[in-house]
Order: C-alpha cells, then sequence, then structure tokens
C-alpha cells in the first residue's frame, strides 16, 4: 500500500526498487554499516512509489541474528511521514516568516524614531529660543501657547525615545555610554519637561538632591534621565491631586537612588507583577482614561537590569504609589 506495488512485484525484489535518488549517499553507508554490524537503525529517507511518485519514509530496520551469529535476514518497520514533513516544513516556513517581519519591523520602529526625533528636536530647540525672547519679546499669552507646544513635543520625544530604545533592546543594540555627570543634569531635565503638566493639573512638583550626592557621578545620563522622565512623567499622568516628589539620595555607601513618589491612583498588589512588562497597562480598555502605550515602566525595567540596577515599587491604590531605583554608587573625587 505503502509503494504502490503489489505483492507478486515485489518478491525476490532488492528494496533499491524504491530509491528516489534524492538521499544523501552517506545514509546508506550508515544504514547498512548499522545493521550488518546486527545493531538496528533508525531514519528517514525520500523513497519512490511505483508510479515515480515521492513520499517521506520513517524505519526501523532490525537484523535477524541466528544462534551461530549470522545475519539472514533484515525486517523493516516503515511509515508513510510525508503529511508530517509537510506540516513541518509549514511550520518553519512560517516561523521563520514570522522571524523576518519581527525583525522587519523592529528595524522600522528604529528608523521611525530615529528620523522623528530629528525634527523634533528642532521644534523644542526653536521653541525654547522663542520663549527665551531670542527672537523679541513675546506676549504673555503667546508663550503660553508656545508652553503648550514644548509641553507636547517633550512627551513625544519621550515616546519616541522609548521607541526607540524597545528597538534597541529587541535587536540587542543598546549601548550604555557612561561617563561622570553631576545628577542635577538629570532632575533639570525633568523639571523642564514634567513641571508645567503638573502644574496645568494642579498638583505639587518637589525636587530634592541629597548633598551627599553632589559630587559628579558615573552612569549613562541619557538612559538615566530616560528613567527618570518615565517615572515622573507616569506619577503626574497618573494623580488627580497632591503631589509628585523626585528625590535622589543615597540609601548606604554603595548605592544611589532615584525615588519618584506621588498621591495617585496607585497600582493594586495583582497589577504589581505585571506593570513592568512591555505593553503591559493595569486598564488595558479602550475605554481607559489616560494615553500611553504601556512602553514606559518595561523602558525602565529593561535599562535599570541593564546597569546593574534595582527597582522597587511600593502602592496602595487610592493612596499613591513610589517608584524607587538604585543603582551602584561610583563617586568622581576631587
Ligand atoms: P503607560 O504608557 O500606560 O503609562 P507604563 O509602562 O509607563 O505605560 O505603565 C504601565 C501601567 O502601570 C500604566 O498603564 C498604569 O496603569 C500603571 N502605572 C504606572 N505608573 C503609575 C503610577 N505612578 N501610578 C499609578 N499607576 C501607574
Amino acid at each position: 500500500q505503502l509503494t504502490g506495488y503489489e505483492h507478486e512485484e515485489v518478491l525476490g525484489e532488492n528494496p533499491r526498487i524504491l530509491k528516489s535518488g534524492k538521499n544523501p549517499a552517506g545514509l546508506y553507508l550508515n544504514m547498512w554499516d548499522t545493521i550488518s554490524s546486527g545493531k538496528v537503525w533508525q531514519g528517514e529517507m525520500i523513497n519512490r512509489r511505483k508510479d515515480g511518485s515521492e513520499y517521506f519514509e520513517e524505519m526501523t530496520i532490525t537484523p535477524l541474528v541466528q544462534p551461530n551469529g549470522t545475519i539472514t535476514h533484515f525486517i523493516a518497520i516503515k511509515q508513510d511521514i510525508s503529511d508530517r514533513k509537510r506540516a513541518e516544513e509549514a511550520l518553519k516556513l512560517a516561523h521563520e516568516q514570522a522571524v523576518e517581519s519581527n525583525r522587519m519591523k523592529t528595524q522600522l520602529l528604529a528608523h521611525v524614531s530615529h528620523d522623528m526625533r530629528t525634527p523634533l528636536s528642532a521644534i523644542i530647540g526653536y521653541t525654547e529660543m522663542l520663549q527665551a525672547n531670542v527672537y523679541g519679546e513675546i506676549p504673555v499669552e503667546q508663550k503660553n501657547v508656545l508652553t503648550e507646544i514644548q509641553d507636547s513635543a517633550n512627551q513625544l520625544l519621550l515616546f519616541v525615545n522609548n521607541l526607540i530604545g524597545q528597538a534597541q533592546f529587541e535587536t540587542g543594540k543598546i549601548l550604555l555610554k557612561p561617563k561622570y555627570f553631576f545628577v542635577e543634569e538629570l532632575v533639570e531635565a525633568c523639571r523642564d519637561s514634567v513641571t508645567y503638566s503638573a502644574n496645568r493639573k494642579g498638583l505639587q512638583m518637589q525636587y530634592e538632591i541629597d548633598p551627599s550626592l553632589e559630587q559628579a557621578i558615573y552612569g549613562d545620563p541619557y538612559w538615566l534621565r530616560q528613567i527618570l522622565l518615565n517615572l515622573a512623567n507616569n506619577a503626574v499622568k497618573y494623580t488627580h491631586q497632591g503631589l509628585v516628589k523626585v528625590r535622589l539620595f543615597c540609601p548606604d555607601q554603595q548605592h544611589w537612588t532615584m525615588e519618584v513618589a506621588d498621591t495617585g491612583i496607585g497600582i493594586s498588589k495583582e497589577a504589581q507583577e505585571t506593570v513592568f512588562e512591555p505593553f503591559r497597562q493595569v486598564d488595558g480598555s479602550k475605554t481607559r482614561e489616560y494615553g500611553g502605550s504601556g512602553l514606559g515602566l518595561s523602558i525602565v525595567k529593561e535599562l535599570t537590569d541593564l546597569m546593574g540596577g534595582q527597582i522597587s515599587l511600593v502602592s496602595w491604590p487610592g493612596v499613591g504609589s513610589t517608584f524607587s531605583v538604585s543603582f551602584p554608587y561610583i563617586e568622581k573625587r576631587a
């Protein structure tokens, strides 16, 4: 049935009538070596039916060894596995296509994000110059409009930088460029970009730098800023009244910490387990009140891990949340 031959046609024939010519010579050599030394051979090969069509065969060949040690027969148990092979091939192809399209998605993400960052920097830069009266005195109402533009552009920049970070993580291309820098720079960046949104919501914004952190410290200021901006931005976004406090301090002599505390909606115990996963939001429904992509905290987590840091979250629904990220402290001494 498997081969399409009748009983009479194959009696006395050699199994080589099934040869398709599609198998490597080494396969037969290995098979004959194995079975003629009295061992069982298991394998797959492509054979040809009487009508010329080919099929995948899986087989086990057992030599029949007589009491005097001679081999008189071989018993082969064979199975047509063409369907399984086809399914395996289709699966392999689908997998390759999925990997390829994921790679292209990541590449597109990286390119688009890069191309967005350049014009965004120009928008932010020129807005700042207008604000600073570089192009002449500007009336207050127009300054307010400029602040709105600046705020929106900063939000967009944070998001674009998160996308770039995510794409770099996916391709393993994220590179840290650590150097000595002053922690005030981090707080400044935060002050520039979140204070306005906080004030507009009537929230109080507080910044505190522990005096023991006044020396330059060692780290990648670009990605550290991205961590702090994400945490502070979330704190403002998920708080309706009260206070957002950004604090930089040394919990002990070997570490330094960035802490962002808010009096916002808080995060339930169950949700605290998943908020650091990519694209995860506590309330993922379409009617969700807050915007966002669910990317911020996963970037924060990945960056913190990469920098050898630790992240901790204490939060109570309806009371508020405190996110802290701690890093090994390498201080530059004068
Ligand atoms: P998103 O773009 O949705 O803000 P994040 O990854 O930054 O994505 O955060 C994931 C989820 O964690 C948010 O959707 C929100 O539900 C919750 N979350 C993050 N920060 C806070 C916070 N300070 N207070 C309350 N919930 C928060």
